[in-house]
């Protein structure tokens, strides 16, 4: 609370005197609140005693948020074994203990994979690195030679700080870097190019530097196939999220990202009217699971893939959904990535992230299993040329199986061996959701707001670039609220309604019918996404289409604060003014436009809402985004962040979250008298102190 009241004035100052001198790391620490960083119970495992306990030679380790990082990580292992035949260990930083890195054997190099979250943060799970790291003395690690490479997005304002911390804590400490600091441009939309050309050039550094020999490229199994002949039986996996979903056991919490708790849709609605996109409002309930929200957490949410998908995938490999096999480890560091034995048809539409973009590198590894010659030539030449793969792959929105179809004129490949697709595609991932609910008026409740991701491809005629969570919950949405999907799309096809029919089909009952009732599996992740904690501060909200979510939950969270206070005329008549700048393409999309009237009758004076549309057509052509009407109500803007505003901004990372930006360094620079560079400094000083808080994506 003591932060609400940081003076603007005073905080201006220390901007301006003290970011220079300190930098941003100090201020935090001064600044922050406790709970700012998820602390990590430490595990009693010994990176150095597993790795020369499981006689390791190269470790690989990653802290990763989201499972990208990890999925880079997993892939620089498997080439250094392919390649080189090193004995490499790849796992997760969460899983370990440091403090005896400094006694790693200097013949055992270290390649570590850092991803950024929030603002320059390190994922949770490698928090406690960065404090052994940060921590550790001048050339305590001189015997460790590493290689680094960071993963983030430059549109967030602290890009790529955990690796670049990284950097700076292992060559303090006096360790050896090998080759280049690689980094990671997702804002840029050049992750996977980025990764390769720093894999390549730290390969040739690695092999120059250890003296390595070069072996040709062989994919090298990390656990052993075996098939099996007992698909009914309770032990085989049918694409259970974790084993303990499996008829045999009992599941017991706690639920979390590693244990999803299986939360029923109880209620869904589409929020646009009349227009070809849809967005869907979902209600998940959480009772019976213990699990707990704060209003502005995110909710994780692990999806499936569709029937088409997964029709299309088997074909494509010649793969039989129903063959049964089992992963056996051959190495203790190594666990299978998903519940085993399971069958092929429950991986491919449960475990796998099977749609998405192809990688330029995976057609480096199908070169050993082309089908034919020609095939083999054209995958040589597009793995090796970036411009080409842009050209005839990436541009055309290709999932591998498309890719490899295009590659083959339409024949099936049944040369790629099932485990080398398992062990190289990455593994489903949740996505996440900002909860549009308050923890205060609906605390056994999330609910969320999630834009349909469903488009044309314009290289295909007929065919569409669809999501998967989105469109699994419009599946849902469809089906709970019994539209007949037959008549929909009659209606679209004959020009009756603009609204798209379901691209793509689920199955909503789930493996064993564990997810009937129209449950998913999900989890909170817990967020620093927090109204003040005193409700007397000013509060400004910039959330354009479906960045509104959060602030749905801001709002309903101040109505419920004010009923509860309804006696106490004191603490109503100070409630801070709470500005919410709302931006939709039209009225058709104008989220939740029927709540907000009600919202406003509640909070009174102390609620306004200012909406601009960036679509209106008609004579009115005129494009109004958020970041225009914070200049168009600057003085107010102004006035509010003097008087000690919190500011949040929620939404598209890239367009919005940046101008908006650019908008706040022109009011406070105009307002305050200061140079852009100043209010640059200022606006960062806010993010540090908590005062500034983005959830973008
Ligand atoms: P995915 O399957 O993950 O696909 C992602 C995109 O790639 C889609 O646009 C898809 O059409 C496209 N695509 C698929 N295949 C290909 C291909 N072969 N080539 C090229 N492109 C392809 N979203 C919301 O709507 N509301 C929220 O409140 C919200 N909050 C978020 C909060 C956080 C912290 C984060 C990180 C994200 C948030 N998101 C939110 C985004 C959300 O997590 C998902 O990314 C989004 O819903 C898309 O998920 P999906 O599974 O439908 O699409």
């Amino acid at each position: 609370a003591g932060l609400d009241n940081l003076d603007f004035a005073v905080l201006c100052a220390l901007a301006l005197a003290v970011v220079a001198y300190f930098g941003r790391d100090t201020l935090k620490a001064v600044f922050s609140s406790d709970d700012s960083l998820t602390s990590v119970s430490s595990t009693s495992r010994d990176i150095v005693e597993v790795a020369k306990e499981n006689d390791k030679n190269y470790l690989v380790l990653f802290g990763s948020q989201t499972g990208t990082g990890e999925d880079y990580a997993k892939k620089f292992a498997k080439e250094l074994i392919a390649k080189f035949q090193l004995k490499v260990m790849c796992v997760d930083v969460e899983k370990y203990d440091f403090d005896n890195l400094s006694q790693l054997p200097s013949n055992i190099p270290v390649s570590f994979f850092i991803s950024t979250y929030g603002e320059g943060d390190f994922p949770d799970g490698a928090v406690a690195l960065e404090e052994f790291l940060r921590d550790a003395e001048a050339d305590s690690l001189s015997n460790l030679k590493y290689t680094l490479f960071g993963l983030g997005n430059s549109t967030y304002e602290f890009f790529n700080g955990a690796s670049k911390k990284t950097e700076k804590y292992l060559k303090d400490a006096g360790a050896n870097l090998i080759g280049k600091f690689g980094i990671a441009d997702d804002g840029a939309g050049t992750t996977d190019e980025d990764y390769l050309s720093w894999k390549d050039a730290t390969l040739d550094a690695l092999k120059d530097v250890l003296h390595l020999d070069e072996h040709e490229e062989k994919f090298e199994p990390a656990y052993q196939y075996e098939e099996l002949e007992q698909y009914y039986d309770e032990s085989v996996s049918h694409g259970e999220p974790t084993t303990a979903y499996l008829p045999e056991n009992t599941i017991k919490g706690p639920f979390t990202h590693n244990q999803p708790f299986l939360a029923p849709v109880v209620k869904s609605r589409e929020l646009f009217k009349n227009t070809d996109r849809n967005c869907i409002h979902a209600e998940f309930d959480l009772e019976g699971s213990n699990l707990k929200y704060t209003t502005g957490d995110h909710l994780g949410v692990l999806p499936s893939n569709s029937d088409e998908h997964v029709k299309q995938f088997l074909t494509t490999f010649s793969l039989k959904e129903d063959t049964v096999f089992d992963l056996i480890s051959t190495d203790a560091t190594v666990q299978p990535p998903f519940p085993v034995p399971t069958s092929i048809g429950a991986a491919v539409r449960y475990y796998l992230e099977i749609t998405g973009p192809v990688s330029r590198s995976i057609f480096g590894q199908l070169v050993e299993f082309s089908p034919n010659e020609e095939v083999k030539a054209k995958l040589v030449q597009l793995s090796k040329d970036k411009e080409e793969f842009a050209k005839q792959i990436t541009s055309k929105h290709f999932n591998l199986a498309d890719a490899v179809l295009y590659l083959s004129n339409g024949k099936p490949w049944s040369s790629v061996p099932w485990n080398f697709l398992l062990e190289t595609l990455p593994h489903m991932q949740p996505r996440y959701y900002s909860i549009s609910s308050s923890s205060s008026t609906e605390p056994g409740v999330v609910h969320v707001t999630a834009v349909v991701e469903n488009q044309p491809n314009p290289t295909e005629e007929g065919k569409k670039i669809t999501g998967v969570a989105t469109n699994l919950l419009r599946n849902i949405q469809l089906v709970q609220n019994k539209v007949d999907l037959y008549e929909l799309e009659k209606n679209e096809k004959e020009g009756r309604t603009p609204t798209p029919s379901l691209s793509v089909h689920f199955d909503l009952n789930g493996p064993r019918n564990l997810y009937k009732n129209f449950k998913l599996p999900v989890h909170i992740r817990h967020s620093q996404f927090r109204l003040p904690s005193n409700p007397n501060t000013p509060v400004i909200m910039i959330g354009p289409g479906t960045g509104v979510a959060p602030f749905r939950g801001f709002i309903r969270e101040r109505v419920a604060y004010k009923e509860h206070h309804k006696d106490d005329g004191e603490a109503i008549s100070q409630l801070g003014k709470h500005i919410l700048f709302y931006g939709s393409r039209n009225q058709n999309d104008y989220l939740y436009a029927e709540e907000w009237p009600e919202y406003a009758k509640k909070l009174g004076e102390c609620f306004e809402m200012v909406v601009g549309h960036s679509r209106l057509g008609g004579d009115s052509k005129k494009r109004t985004y958020v970041q225009d009407l914070l200049i168009q109500r600057r003085e107010d803007v102004f006035k509010m962040i003097k008087d000690g505003a919190f500011i949040y901004v929620c939404g598209d990372a890239k367009g919005m979250a940046q101008g908006v930006h650019k908008a706040l360094v022109q009011i406070i620079s105009e307002g305050n008298k200061v140079s852009e560079e100043d209010a640059t400094n200022i606006i960062k000083m806010m993010k540090t102190t908590g005062k500034y808080q983005e959830d973008v994506w």
